[in-house]
């Protein structure tokens, strides 16, 4: 297959800040970039060449949309099937329709990692409360209570504790699918990004140690501290969920570690990822180049990290008290600022990142952190 070369156009379908990432990387090994999305002024729109502003089930212009470029990739996974279906009609799609239809329902992905016997934590689907019923009685609580669609952030989720809350759970199902997923009681969570490409080259950039607050990542520190098995482990399962899905880009698995030091695969993302933004500032080759370069068909970049960081999430709260402390942040050394373009800072809306780049991982955080404090002193 021949590659696609500099100086093409690639599309994304998706306008927020993993487009723009994806946009900066590929503009500048010299592609043009497309975007298409519902809104206007948006983080990748800023960045690209073109901005299309029309609906995802508007499949007209979104074949238009493909016609005008030589491969579509996408930056989040809920665009409808039937619009990445009229886009494969003109273009090709990477990753694949196919990779997006098993990742954007938590149930077809749990059933898909099971079947294939990669590690999940006991799952049971529940539309019913006869089925929550059954799925607490046999696998237990606590419990995590999940919707199997659109969820993310910890959206649409909750724990079940006690045999009161299953029932609280039983009365608001509203007839919509769920999952019932068994609570782990892990000692960390930690994420392996990777790319493959369309012969089945394969690369990551190892394991990342990822902490939330509110269910959304705050700190990710890379390279996360934790044993080659488990490091060899979790790249093995990274690799065979790639290849089972025969994805062409970037997919981000994000794991459980237990206590015992067990991997369970918690949930997958068929794109890059928030615990990749370090890769921008501490690889040789981003997880944005490497969408490109898969995309595109051309050799894998090196992932070799060139030093321990540490990324620290920026969340509208930040701008609570006004603007930021930009230079205060900036004047540690190692620190870098990546802002996505947003204008509205709303609570919890992710509006950039900072990297800090330091001798060890520890440091790293330290210094990440540190630079995020500064941010809202005076
Ligand atoms: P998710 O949207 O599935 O990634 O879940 C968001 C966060 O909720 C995870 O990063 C965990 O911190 C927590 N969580 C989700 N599922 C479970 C589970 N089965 N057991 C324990 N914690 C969970």
């Amino acid at each position: 297959m021949d590659p696609i070369l500099p100086g093409s156009a690639v599309g994304v379908l998706g306008s927020g800040q993993l487009g723009r990432m994806f946009a900066i990387a590929a503009r500048q090994m010299g592609y043009r970039v497309h975007t298409y999305s519902p809104d206007s002024d948006t983080p990748t729109g800023q960045v690209a060449d073109v901005e299309v502003t029309a609906a995802y089930e508007d499949l007209d212009r979104v074949r238009e949309f493909a016609r005008g470029v030589k491969v579509v990739t996408f930056e989040f996974e809920n665009v409808p099937a039937p619009t990445a279906a009229a886009a494969a009609e003109c273009a090709p799609v990477r990753p694949a329709g196919e990779v997006l239809h098993t990742t954007q329902q938590r149930l077809r992905e749990k059933n898909f990692l099971s079947k294939h016997g990669f590690p999940v934590t006991g799952f049971r689907a529940v539309r019913t409360a006869a089925d929550l019923r059954a799925a607490a009685r046999e696998l237990g609580l606590p419990a995590v209570l999940k919707t199997a669609s659109f969820g993310y952030d910890g959206k649409g989720q909750r724990k079940l504790a006690s045999p009161g809350d299953v029932e609280a759970a039983a009365e608001s199902l509203g007839g919509r699918e769920h999952v019932y997923e068994a609570f782990v009681e892990f000692e960390r969570e930690v994420s392996v990004v990777a790319a493959r490409g369309p012969e089945g080259a394969y690369g990551d950039w190892g394991v990342v140690e990822n902490t939330h607050r509110n269910h959304i990542l705050d700190l990710s520190v890379a390279p996360a501290d934790v044993p080659t098995g488990v490091r060899r482990d979790a790249g093995e399962i990274a690799r065979g969920i790639l290849d089972q899905l025969e994805v062409v880009g970037v997919l981000c698995v994000e794991f459980f570690l237990t206590r015992a030091g067990k991997l369970l695969v918690n949930e997958l993302a068929p794109r890059p990822h928030n615990s990749g933004h370090f890769t921008i500032d501490a690889s040789v080759t981003s997880q944005f180049e490497q969408q490109c370069r898969a995309a595109c068909g051309l050799p894998l970049g090196s992932t070799r990290i060139r030093q321990p960081s540490a990324m620290a999430n920026l969340l509208g709260d930040v701008w609570e008290q006004g603007e930021p402390n930009w230079a205060a942040a900036l004047a540690l050394p190692g620190v870098k600022l990546h802002l996505y373009g947003k204008s509205e800072a709303r609570p919890g809306r992710k509006m950039g990142h900072l990297t800090a780049l330091a001798d060890t991982p520890a440091e790293a955080a330290k210094l990440a952190l540190r630079a995020r404090e500064l941010l809202t002193s005076s």
